[in-house]
């Protein structure tokens, strides 16, 4: 029977009512998912004073002045209750003493679980020596001879941890409902895998250019770039996150530099704005750089960062809102085996430091450090940290610590069920190169400038497609 206006009228009290009944209510109250997602961004200059120490390379190098500043970027996510924050410093690694540190300060300055917190490297090899085994040793000569280090002029652990808690409370006071959107596309040509099978059987790094001993490419590259990115109500692109997959070591010298992100985060602000902020997080390049053994000329960072800068833009003109936000984060702490040394090895390692930068064949000076710094660390295994964030129904982010093989972070790519996966290296933690099983067998530098065993890597692996898996919506 057709109703008439008045029974259209009650039937329509009754959906009303339906629709807030009291346990519809309370899924609307305790889901924070129909909550908007809130986004913040904030930077701090983390920028040493010219005369402290640059790591980079294995002799003792020191600063005369900054190129471009070094920053601490951070981006701060709030849905609901639940609230995550990245953060991009301009370093080629981070201790886990200072990520630490600044997790736990910026927990209790803002209310982010530290869980939820991810400090990351971009992998400037322009940027300060402030951890590790090399530093630990430079310092104690540099006491030894002088009875101070006139090289740390400044508390730089104190400075960056500061800087990162500051960049974080920032981010958080600035969160504000944007709309996030996610893009990818392929930027090729830029990248390459450094890893070669020579003509006598070996596995070679760095070949050098056009030497004719080289058989092929002893690996893939990753030429998918990610551009992550915020918008306003106006719908105008304030910030993003650019993930690209290969090394920061476009530079070199004796002056501070972001490396080619600078140039990159540049090219994007000439087309979106001087008040565009972008944060680069490296993607799983442990083994990708820039280096065409094909060509004699080696691009230069302001090339490189112009062209990922320019395909950064066109990428974001493509993107879409990132589907059904959801924001949720994971983390497992994986234990993986670690290289143990006698301490007769240590000893002797120690012994030899001083060798360093010298004229010592060069794989000879890293398997030195690496044995010097085994003896530093205690017990059979290193607590590795995987963490997992969820943007929404189609986009991730997995943050791994170590400078993680190509391989690795693409098999996470290829057992993600989130179309979008984010794979960030370099994170909470400071262990040099993560290479594939494969690579252990085959050596050379990466493996030799390791601080796990063979299967770390592919540990990483499995718990990273496992928090995904649990995460998927
Ligand atoms: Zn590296």
């Amino acid at each position: 029977m057709p109703l008439d206006r008045t029974g259209r009228a009650r039937q329509r009290v009754r959906m009303i009512r339906a629709l807030f009944s009291l346990p519809c209510l309370l899924a609307m109250v305790t889901s924070s998912l129909a909550a908007p997602l809130e986004v913040g961004m904030a930077r701090t200059d983390i920028t040493p004073p010219a005369g402290y120490r640059m790591r980079g390379y294995f002799n003792e190098r020191l600063a005369t002045g900054t190129a471009d500043p070094l920053f601490a970027k951070a981006i701060v996510l709030r849905q609901g209750d639940e609230r995550a924050a990245l953060v991009f410093c301009d370093l080629i690694a981070v201790s886990p003493q200072v990520a630490q540190a600044a997790r736990n300060r910026a927990s209790n300055a803002t209310g982010i679980p530290a869980e939820h917190i991810c400090i990351a490297a971009t992998h400037s090899h322009t940027s300060p020596m402030f951890s590790g085994s090399l530093r630990a040793f430079f310092h104690a000569r540099a006491m030894e001879k002088w009875g101070h280090d006139a090289f740390e002029m400044v508390d730089y652990p104190k400075t960056l941890a500061d800087g990162i808690v500051k960049a974080i409370t920032d981010a958080h006071a600035a969160l504000r409902p944007n709309t996030l959107r996610i893009a990818a596309g392929e930027q090729r040509g830029l990248a390459f895998n450094r890893r070669f099978h020579m003509k006598d059987g070996t596995v070679r790094f760095n070949p050098g250019v056009l030497n004719p001993d080289i058989v092929r490419t002893a690996g893939p590259t990753d030429p998918q770039l990610h551009v992550l990115s915020a918008h306003g109500a106006d719908g105008k692109a304030v910030g993003a996150l650019a993930v690209f997959a290969m090394h920061l070591d476009t530079v070199g010298g004796t002056l501070w530099s972001g490396d080619y992100p600078h140039h990159m985060e540049q090219t994007m602000r000439a087309t979106l704005g001087a008040g565009f902020q972008m944060a680069f997080g490296a993607g799983t390049c442990g083994d990708i750089n820039h280096v065409d053994v094909t060509v004699k000329e080696r691009r230069l960072a302001a090339e490189i960062g112009r062209t990922l800068g320019e395909r950064a833009v066109k990428i974001l003109a493509q993107s879409k809102p990132v589907t059904g936000p959801s924001l949720a984060v994971r983390r497992v702490v994986v234990e993986a085996p670690r290289q143990t040394f006698s301490a007769e090895a240590i000893t002797a390692a120690a012994a030899k430091m001083d060798q360093i930068g010298g004229k010592l064949p060069f794989l000879a000076q890293v398997e030195i450090n690496k044995v010097y710094d085994a003896g530093q660390r205690r017990g059979n295994t290193l607590p590795l940290e995987v963490q997992v964030f969820r943007l929404g129904a189609d986009t991730a982010i997995v943050c791994l610590p170590g400078e993680v093989f190509v391989e690795l972070g693409l098999a996470i790519k290829d057992r993600s069920p989130f179309p979008n996966t984010l794979v960030i290296e370099l994170a909470n933690e400071d262990i040099a190169y993560v290479p594939t099983r494969k690579a252990f067998v085959e050596g050379s530098y990466e493996v030799v400038n390791s601080r796990v065993k063979s299967g770390a890597g592919e540990m990483l692996v499995e718990a990273a497609a496992k928090l995904l898996l649990q995460l998927r919506p």
